[in-house]
């Protein structure tokens, strides 16, 4: 217990962690440790499809049945989290699989508001050339691939 008592500060851990980034060429202005945002992370589902069907999934047994959100509207949702909360928001570009709409027009309108895209993907069609285009438009964060063999359940089979 004792051994907790010594710990520094959290100002003071925050500045020990932000040097070592800086010494090892890690640190950048979009560097979110030691950060605070008025929002953790924004969900845009831009797609309900998907090209799994997973036991556990709650969209699997409607998602074929539910039309795309118009590209107009993907774009004017973007427009509106900028506004509600500003620049750097990170976004989680989610589905369904966002795969299988125009991901690369959505990330850089994303990018275009100076907000963050980060994609959750099943990664069926995460291509090197995909996501070498991602990277172009600015795909600034993470990609999440929630693959099958990674996840808890198993799909039932695979779509297309
Ligand atoms: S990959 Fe994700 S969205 Fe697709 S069926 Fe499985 S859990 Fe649902």
């Amino acid at each position: 217990m004792a051994a907790y008592t010594s710990l520094p500060q959290p100002a003071q851990r925050l500045e020990a962690l932000r040097g070592r980034l800086l010494d090892i060429g890690y640190w950048t202005p979009e560097q979110i440790a030691d950060k605070r945002w008025n929002i953790g992370c924004v969900a845009l589902e831009i797609t309900q499809r998907c090209n799994l069907d997973c036991t556990f999934c709650y969209l699997a047994d409607t998602s074929e049945a539910v039309k795309g959100v118009p590209l107009l509207e993907v774009f004017r949702r973007i427009e509106m989290i900028c506004r509600h909360y500003g620049e750097n928001t990170d976004v989680q570009v989610t589905g369904g699989d966002p795969t299988l709409r125009k991901l690369i027009q959505i990330v850089q309108r994303i990018a275009q508001y100076g907000i963050r895209a980060s994609l959750f993907t099943n990664g069926i069609r995460a291509t090197r050339a995909l996501l070498a285009a991602l990277c172009e438009a600015e795909l600034t964060y993470r990609t999440e691939v929630s693959a099958p063999e990674n996840v808890v359940a198993f799909p039932r089979r695979r779509l297309y």
